[in-house]
C-alpha cells in the first residue's frame, strides 16, 4: 500500500545528516561519498551539498542520498527501506506475492523428530494470473506450479510461534514471489521467497522434510531477516 509520500520523503524519514562525509566509497554506486552520486538515472535532480550524503538512523551506514532514492525506486515502493550493507529494515517491508489463500489446521499425527506433539498443516494456494507493476514482467502472465502446496510444522509452542509469524509474512506478501524457479528453471512463475518451508511429512526425499532439528530456528532467523519478529516495535 502506498503511503502517499514521495521517494525522497520516504528516504529522508530514515536518514540523519552527516556533517562531513568519510573518505569512503558509497557501496551503492561505488563512487566516493565526498563526491556526487554515480547514479544518473531519469528523474534525478540536483541535490544540495548539505543533503547529498546521509546516514541511516539505526545502523549508521552512509550513502549518497540520490543512491538511496534510486534503490528505493527500484523496489516495490512500499514506504520501507532496507540497508543494502547490513539488511536493517526501516519501516515495514512488504513483498510482491500474488493474490491467493493461506489456510492451516492441526492434524493428529507426529512429525519425525517431534514425537510429543501433533502437527500443523499449512496450505497455500495461489492461482496463475497477470503480473502487476511490482513483478519482473508487468502485464505478462505468470504460472503457478504445484499448488496447493502443503507444508508442515510441529504443533508445539515454537511451531505455533512460527505459524503466527508466517501469517504476518503472508499478509505482508513475503512467502512467495514471482521469478525464475531454481528447481525447474521456469521464468515468470510463483516461487518460494526467502523463508524455508517443509513440504514433506513422513519422509525426507527432497531435503524439505523431517527430521531437521535446526528448522524452526532457521525459519525464525529467515523471518527476522524479512523484518518479522514477535518483538513489539512500536508501530
Ligand atoms: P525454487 O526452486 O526457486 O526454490 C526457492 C526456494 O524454495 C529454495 O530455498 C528451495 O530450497 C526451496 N524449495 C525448493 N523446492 C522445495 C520443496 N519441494 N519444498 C520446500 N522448499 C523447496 O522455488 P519453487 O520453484 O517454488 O520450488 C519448487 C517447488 O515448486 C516444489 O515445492 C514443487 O512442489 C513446486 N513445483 C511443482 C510443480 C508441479 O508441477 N507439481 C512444478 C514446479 C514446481
Ligand atoms: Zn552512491
Ligand atoms: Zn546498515
Amino acid at each position: 500500500a502506498r503511503k502517499g509520500k514521495t521517494p525522497e520523503e520516504v528516504v529522508k524519514k530514515y536518514l540523519q545528516k552527516v556533517k562531513s562525509p568519510p573518505e569512503e566509497d558509497c557501496t551503492i554506486c561505488m563512487e566516493p561519498l565526498g563526491g556526487p552520486s554515480g547514479y544518473k538515472g531519469p528523474g534525478v535532480g540536483p541535490v544540495s551539498r548539505a543533503e547529498s550524503v546521509g546516514q541511516l538512523a539505526q545502523c549508521g551506514h552512509q550513502y549518497h542520498f540520490q543512491c538511496l532514492v534510486a534503490m528505493y525506486n527500484n523496489g516495490n515502493k512500499d514506504g520501507s527501506l532496507q540497508c543494502p550493507t547490513c539488511k536493517t529494515i526501516y519501516g515495514v517491508k512488504t513483498g510482491n506475492q500474488p493474490a491467493g489463500k493461506m489456510e492451516y489446521h492441526v492434524i493428529p499425527h507426529s512429525l519425525p523428530g517431534h514425537p510429543d506433539c501433533k502437527s500443523i498443516r499449512v496450505i497455500y494456494n495461489i492461482p496463475p494470473g497477470l503480473q502487476g507493476p511490482e513483478h519482473p514482467s508487468p502485464g505478462k502472465p505468470f504460472t503457478a506450479r504445484g499448488f496447493p502446496r502443503h507444508c508442515y510444522l510441529p504443533d508445539s509452542e515454537r511451531g505455533r510461534k512460527v505459524l503466527r509469524l508466517l501469517l504476518v509474512a503472508w499478509d505482508r506478501r513475503l512467502i512467495f514471489s514471482v521469478g525464475t524457479s531454481s528447481t525447474t528453471g521456469e521464468s515468470d512463475t510463483v516461487i518460494w521467497n526467502e523463508v524455508h518451508h517443509k513440504t514433506e511429512f513422513g519422509s525426507n526425499l527432497t531435503g524439505h522434510g523431517f527430521p531437521d532439528p535446526g528448522h524452526l530456528d532457521n525459519v525464525l532467523e529467515e523471518l527476522r531477516a524479512q523484518g518479522i519478529t514477535e518483538e513489539v516495535d512500536g508501530e
